[in-house]
């Protein structure tokens, strides 16, 4: 009965948020179902739930969470109603860990699906797409050979040439975080100087809007994640800013480009957690796989899934395989790095 009553009530609870943030009700029955607090749009992961649902019968609740999602699962703690967090970002994964939100799955299918350096050792979560951080170049004023490594962007060749969005947003704090778990900290503030010498302008908007720079010619190149290419393309108002740049990926004769993550994982509480493992575990697998990278224009993390067509015209690239836990490790040197070369 007290169970009941629980049900009930964590039923209630996300029936009022869901109901704020979609405008739906939640479903009347508990059983079969399974509840998601996501950092991810909606409309991203709607087809991929839908899909879900249509297999397993297995209804898949949604609460779209931008911010202060893992404050909100730490408030709730026993009686939060999710069973799954999805997330982009080592950081804001290895946040979720830290706040000792999420419980450690596995399964077969998890372990055959996804990489070994795209998951947490304990299974404590999963990466489900990945994405480039590349190189965006103007195609009038740089050649392809005119680039090479990350570590090349330090050159005083570029000096004033380079664009990049806020030094402690989660993309760069990652890209930083690779050099440190590869070079050290002391070779990665050396390259964090070369960078800021570099800069056109002081960092400001986001990955997009540093390719808009490159468009007015306010830098010849920037950093930015490699789906943004597609969103930009199939955004009319970007599409210029798009067709005046080129994607290089960078490191090719090395240890490969700079990958980043989005991912899941079960939270703590689970109330439903063998449905929150299927979703999982369908999320990995070949339809959802193949339904992400067309999404958003982001590479599946199971290896043989094919990419979108245009994600494939920027060409095949040898990715860099750090295990991702390494990458997540440094991220806290990373931010000191760049607070104390003073990139805003
Ligand atoms: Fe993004």
């Amino acid at each position: 009965m007290v169970g009941r009553q629980l049900a009930k009530r964590m039923r209630m609870a996300l029936a009022a948020i869901v109901g704020l943030s979609l405008g739906v009700a939640a479903p009347a029955v508990a059983d079969g179902e399974v509840n998601i607090y996501s950092y991810r749009q909606p409309f991203l992961i709607k087809p991929m739930l839908n899909a879900f649902t249509q297999q397993t019968g297995i209804k898949a609740n949604v609460v779209f969470a931008p911010k202060g999602m893992i404050e909100r699962l730490k408030r709730e703690g026993r009686n939060s109603p999710a069973d799954m967090i999805l997330t982009v970002d080592i950081g804001r994964i290895n946040d979720a860990v830290e706040a000792d939100v999420l419980q450690p799955v596995k399964s077969k299918k998890l372990l055959a699906n996804i990489p070994s350096h795209d998951r947490d050792p304990s299974g404590l979560w999963y990466a489900l797409t990945r994405r480039a951080r590349v190189v965006y170049a103007s195609r009038e004023r740089v050649k392809p050979g005119d680039l090479s490594t990350y570590e090349a962007l330090a050159d005083p060749k570029w000096k004033g040439r380079i664009c990049i969005r806020s030094s402690q947003h989660v993309y760069n704090v990652a890209l930083l975080a690779s050099l440190v778990a590869h070079h050290g900290e002391a070779r990665a503030e050396e390259w964090a100087k070369g960078l800021k010498a570099n800069l056109a302008r002081k960092p400001q908007g986001n990955d997009r809007a540093q390719v808009k720079a490159i468009f007015a010619g306010e830098c010849d190149i920037s950093l930015g994640n490699s789906y943004y290419m597609g969103n930009m393309l199939t955004n009319e108002k970007q599409i210029a800013w798009a067709e005046s740049v080129f994607v290089f990926f960078p490191n090719q004769q090395g240890r490969g480009a700079h990958m980043n993550i989005s991912g899941a994982g079960v939270t703590k509480h689970a109330g439903r957690k063998e449905n929150a493992l299927k979703l999982l575990e369908f999320l990995s697998d070949d339809l959802a796989q193949k339904m992400y990278a067309e999404q958003n224009f982001e590479y599946p993390v199971k290896p043989g899934v094919p990419w979108s067509g245009l994600v494939e015209s920027w060409g095949r690239f040898k990715a860099d395989t750090i295990d991702m836990t390494k990458v997540a490790r440094n991220r806290a040197a990373a931010i000191r790095i760049f607070d104390r070369v003073g990139i805003p």
